[in-house]
């Protein structure tokens, strides 16, 4: 079933008490192919998946931003990184930058982001789900599931393909 995007957060939270158990599960005996599985699950869905037909993400979430990150998107925008700082990111109550406002400024109507080749890591890398030792991101991938459509068709992919 395709998750319809504004159905995703219910779909997400019908699941959570089942994926929360699968994960306890999964983080106690990883299968020995896990990084293998998720990187064919995690290529098979990025290859019907348009993220420019749905940039949930970058209007729901923002990206932490690192030092590296904001260093090199201020010199794209030759600005100080102060400067750059000071105009968009806030630090949130982790000690982390973060946008201080979604969706992400940098994010166009046509779903196009404006600093595709220069942005942070964690936009690149969203949603994990091809990391290796996937399991010890469960935490993170039990909230990306509500936002994503890939990353909770890929965990509901291995609920099928692990047997616990
Ligand atoms: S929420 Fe997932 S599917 Fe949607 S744009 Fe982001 S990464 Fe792509
Ligand atoms: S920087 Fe680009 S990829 Fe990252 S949240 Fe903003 S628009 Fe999306």
């Amino acid at each position: 079933m395709e998750p319809n995007i504004k159905q995703l957060p219910q779909l997400a939270k019908d699941k959570h008490k089942e994926t929360k158990g699968f994960f306890a599960k999964l983080k106690k005996k990883p299968p020995k192919h896990l990084d293998y599985l998720m990187q064919e699950l995690h290529e098979k869905e990025f290859e019907r998946t348009d993220c420019l037909d749905c940039a949930n993400c970058c209007k729901t979430t923002g990206p932490l931003f690192t030092d590296k990150d904001v260093a090199r998107i201020a010199k794209h925008f030759k600005m100080k990184p102060q400067q750059f700082i000071d105009s968009y990111l806030r630090v949130d109550e982790d000690n982390d930058f973060v946008l201080q406002s979604v969706p992400c400024t940098f994010l166009g109507a046509d779903n196009y982001c404006s600093i595709y080749e220069v942005r942070p890591k964690a936009c690149s890398e969203f949603p994990h789900t091809d990391r290796k030792k996937f399991q010890q991101i469960s935490n993170l991938t039990l909230k990306n599931v509500a936002i994503c459509p890939a990353a909770y068709n890929i965990v509901e992919a291995m609920k099928q393909r692990i047997n616990q």
